[in-house]
Formats: C-alpha cells, sequence, structure tokens
C-alpha cells in the first residue's frame, strides 16, 4: 500500500499485515477487498495473493524509515486483531509503535473483543502511550454498539469510533471514555444510503 494515503483523517498508512476476512455487515462493500482482489495472480505484486490473510514482517520497520512525524493508519488493508495473526506478531507491531513515537498512530479493528483482551495484558505497556490512538468500527447497533463497550473497557489513552458506513439509525450513544468519532455512509458503486437524521 502507498505511504501516502488518500483517506481524509490520516497521513500515511502501514500495512505490516495484509488481508482479511469478512465478518459483520459493515465488511459488505470492503475497498480493501476490491482493491486487492484486483491483483490475485500478478506475480511479484503485493497482492499477488489478493485479500487472503498474511503477515508481512518486512514492513514492520516502515514507521522508523519516516523521519518527519506522520498521522499513520495502520492495517488500512487488513485488522491487526484478526484471529490469523499472533499475539506474538501484534506485540512486535505495538512495539515498533511505541518506539517510533514521533508519530501518531490509529489502530481500527472490528475485532473489538480480542482488542480489550490484548490491550489488558500483554500489550499494556502500548495502552500507556499516548501517541497510539485505539478505534472499533461501528456500522450498526447489533455488531457496533457491543464493540464500544469493549473498547470503553480497555486501557488505552485515546479511544475513537469509525462510525462508518452507518447502516441504520444508533440512537443514543454513550460516549464516555471516547476522544474522537467520525462518522459517514458508503460510497461506490452499491452503497447503502445513510440518512440525514440518523447522525442528528
Ligand atoms: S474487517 Fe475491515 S478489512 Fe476486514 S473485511 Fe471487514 S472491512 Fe475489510
Amino acid at each position: 500500500m502507498a505511504e501516502k494515503s488518500n483517506i481524509e483523517w490520516t497521513d500515511a498508512t502501514w500495512n505490516p499485515v495484509r488481508g482479511c476476512t469478512k465478518i459483520s455487515p459493515g465488511c459488505k462493500h470492503c475497498y480493501a477487498e476490491t482493491f486487492a482482489e484486483r491483483f490475485r495472480g500478478v506475480a511479484g505484486h503485493p497482492y499477488e495473493q489478493g485479500f487472503d490473510p498474511r503477515l508481512v514482517p518486512g514492513k514492520l520497520h516502515e514507521p522508523f524509515k519516516w523521519a518527519t512525524s506522520r498521522m499513520v493508519f495502520v492495517n488500512s488493508m487488513s485488522d491487526l486483531f484478526h484471529t490469523y495473526v499472533p499475539d506474538e506478531y501484534i506485540e512486535r507491531v505495538a512495539k515498533v509503535m511505541v518506539t517510533a513515537n514521533w508519530h501518531t498512530y490509529q489502530v481500527l479493528t472490528k475485532r473489538a473483543d480480542r482488542l480489550q483482551q490484548l490491550l489488558s495484558r500483554p500489550l499494556r505497556f502500548a495502552s500507556e502511550a499516548k501517541n497510539v490512538w485505539w478505534g472499533v468500527s461501528v456500522e450498526n447497533k447489533k455488531h457496533g454498539l457491543p464493540r464500544i463497550d469493549h473498547l470503553r473497557k480497555a486501557p488505552a489513552q485515546i479511544r475513537f469510533l469509525s462510525v462508518e458506513p452507518l447502516l441504520e439509525d444508533l440512537g443514543e450513544i454513550d460516549l464516555s471514555g471516547i476522544h474522537w468519532v467520525i462518522v459517514g455512509g458508503e460510497s461506490g458503486h452499491g452503497a447503502r444510503l445513510m440518512k440525514r437524521e440518523w447522525v442528528a
């Protein structure tokens, strides 16, 4: 993935893991899957294996090469807390974020139960870092709201929500312990519509 990002709320992407599998309705039109599958079978391309999950240890130290401070979206092309990724590897990613601390890292997941579990123990050291923001995706009530509870229970200096693609009215949300919220609808072919009153 290019080191410069087109995502509005970040400067760069860093993908020490590539690929993922769908876990909830928010994944239906996953842009990362669409991008990766375009290159399946293209010899030598980073996405030669399409969207199949895999570790990319050669990318682990990439943030050290960026001398100036950046806002870094971690794993824009996967989910760091996917079951495929071993605890020890997630720990290595966290150590880079804590050590290359002139950057700010945004870690976004749909596997919030594992985020809570790991931040409470092996990743405790990273939960205390102010330059690492931990976030969950929230697309609906059934899958999204329990993720907010997991995130709130996880030790972290900065917690954020990515409420996109918003698929229904979430009603009143408890935002205690949450520091930053991004809200948006879906875009692209076949996008599911978001109603203005859902974000009122
Ligand atoms: S969790 Fe994220 S990266 Fe994985 S399939 Fe769903 S939308 Fe795509």
